[in-house]
């Protein structure tokens, strides 16, 4: 099942998470800047993000962990410089 969050990039995280559907991310973001004494920051700040299906508290764009193991990888090929 696909969870989404509200990231913050002020903080660098998750605000919220636990929405198992777009609608109900999107739904949920809305509610947020509503009830927000500055909505226009929010407006910037938030926004409806997939989490990571490996890796709790991670966006699946850009996860940190699923990184990791993608570079471990990439070390193992070096590159060519010699050619
Ligand atoms: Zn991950």
């Amino acid at each position: 099942m696909t969870e989404y969050g509200i990231w913050t990039e002020n903080d660098g995280g998750f605000t919220e998470h636990d929405l198992y559907s777009l609608q109900a991310a999107n739904e949920r973001l809305a509610e947020i800047i509503r009830e927000s004494d500055d909505p226009d920051a929010d407006r910037e700040d938030l926004r409806v993000v997939e989490l990571c299906p490996d890796h709790e508290g991670q966006p699946k764009d850009g996860c940190e962990e699923c990184n990791e193991e993608y570079d471990d990888e990439a070390d193992e090929d070096p590159p060519d410089d010699d050619a």
